[in-house]
């Protein structure tokens, strides 16, 4: 009776830890194409299944053009880290910025900081994708900087460290940002060509990229 208890104890737990990550539940480790995958990317995502980095408070980040998979990969990790019973919120650069701001006109900021403290690890989707103003990059720096080996990020990009001043504006916050989310990290180079250009090739008819092509 007690295990059973127990048991269904932690079934909900993980039903209400999926439901609260905002993870689109489709993105999953089964419905990812692995093959499609460079391997040396299958490796670093299998070695993050474990759920370890977390409790080092290491850092994910996960670099490719559009369409090689990464919010896909990022989120089917991150499924497997709730079912293994961690928390994980996954929100896009641009909304997390928002809400960063609203909360520092609201005059709690330090508050919305810890309270993403909570999670075990933010996936934090498309950096740098949207253009920001130095406003909503100086928001961005204090969670980045509040979060530094206190809990993992998780972060994907389609620009590389060179192109990051684009994103956070003057040399100095670009190098201590770099800086920070670098220090204990897993860097994952996601460099095959577009999952969507190809299923839309398929779809008319034409022979899909092989992966390894290179452009
Ligand atoms: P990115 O975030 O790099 O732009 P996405 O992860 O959004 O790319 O992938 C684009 C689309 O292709 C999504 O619908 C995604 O589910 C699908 N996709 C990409 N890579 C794979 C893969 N290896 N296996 C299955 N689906 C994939
Ligand atoms: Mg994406």
């Amino acid at each position: 009776m007690l295990q059973q208890e127990t048991q269904q104890r932690q079934i909900n737990r993980i039903e209400r830890l999926l439901k609260s990550s905002r993870l689109p539940l489709e993105k999953n480790w089964a419905t990812l194409d692995l093959k499609r995958l460079p391997p040396k990317a299958v490796q670093q995502l299998r070695g993050l299944l474990s759920g370890d980095f977390l409790d080092r408070c290491d850092n994910v980040l996960m670099f490719g053009p559009p369409g090689s998979g990464k919010t896909h990969a990022l989120c089917a990790v991150s499924q497997e880290l709730i079912r293994a019973g961690r928390s994980v919120l996954k929100t896009t650069c641009s909304l997390l910025v928002q809400e960063l701001l609203k909360a520092k006109r609201d005059l709690r900021l330090n508050e919305f900081v810890r309270e993403l403290s909570r999670w075990d690890a933010l996936l934090i989707d498309d950096l740098g994708y949207v253009q920001q103003s130095r406003e909503e990059m100086e928001v961005l720096f204090t969670l980045l900087a509040e979060r530094y080996e206190r809990g993992s990020v998780l972060v994907t990009s389609n620009l590389a460290f060179s192109q990051w001043e684009q994103i956070f504006k003057d040399p100095m916050t670009t190098a201590a940002a770099i800086d920070r989310l670098v220090h204990h990290s897993v860097i994952i180079e996601m460099n095959g060509p577009s999952y969507r250009a190809d299923s839309a090739k398929r779809s008319r008819g034409g022979p899909p990229d092989k992966q390894g092509d290179q452009k």
